[in-house]
């Protein structure tokens, strides 16, 4: 069998988008794109995550092309070749629905740095137009908003997350939807306060070196 790590770890992060709350029913999906086997491994289409075993998942090459695999691939693979093919820093792409970065998505609005928190994702998290979900329309929207963000809104969708690893990828999504729900909550009460650009640049800074 194909990468039977990324397997592994697809249908893990998975069943942690539910523990989480980053999404419901089958909506979002996950990849890993091995570079050096010039392979990706994405989630089945529209299987439950608690269902998804590593079997399921289904590897293909960078045009898209079926390598191994008995399921249909996600409905968004056009994005997740997308964003591959565009920034070579990328190797794990996670989608979900969670409910405040999608409140702001339904408005169109990118993300303001109302958080310093959202440097996981750059110095906001900006918005790609609408197109319909699986499109290479969307595809096209998201690989051009996203430039070199480690997130994008989509709008009247959700979100996408990247990153060099999934953990990484996955953190930006946990990290992007608190951020959504603080600048909602925040409107809700007054008018947030948005940290200044060179702000967010130390901060980002900073979070190359934070931790052990
Ligand atoms: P898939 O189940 O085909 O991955 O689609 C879910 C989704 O979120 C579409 O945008
Ligand atoms: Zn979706």
């Amino acid at each position: 069998m194909l990468l039977k790590a990324e397997r592994n770890e697809i249908a893990t992060f998975g069943r942690k988008l539910i523990s989480a709350g980053l999404t419901t029913g089958t909506g979002g999906n996950l990849s890993l794109f091995n570079r050096p086997e010039n392979l990706i491994a994405i989630s089945p289409s529209g299987i439950e995550y608690c269902d998804m075993q590593p079997e399921d998942i289904v590897i293909l090459d960078l045009a898209g092309k079926v390598v191994e695999g008995r399921l249909k691939p996600s409905s968004e693979l056009n994005f997740h070749l997308a964003l591959y093919n565009r920034r070579p820093d990328i190797h794990a792409v996670v989608h979900t629905h969670s409910i405040y970065a999608t409140t702001i998505a339904c408005l169109n609005l990118e993300i303001p740095a109302v958080h310093y928190l959202v440097g996981f994702a750059g110095k906001k998290v900006p918005v790609a137009p609408y197109a319909a979900f699986g499109t290479p329309k969307l595809a096209a929207n998201i690989t051009r908003a996203i430039e070199d963000y480690n997130a994008v809104l989509l709008a009247n969708h959700g979100l996408v997350a990247v990153g060099p690893a999934m953990t990484k990828a996955f953190s930006v999504a946990e990290q992007v939807e608190i951020v959504a729900r603080i600048y909602y909550q925040a409107c809700c009460i007054g008018d947030p306060v948005i940290l200044p650009d060179k702000e967010m640049e130390t901060v980002i800074r900073k979070f190359e070196t934070y931790g052990q």
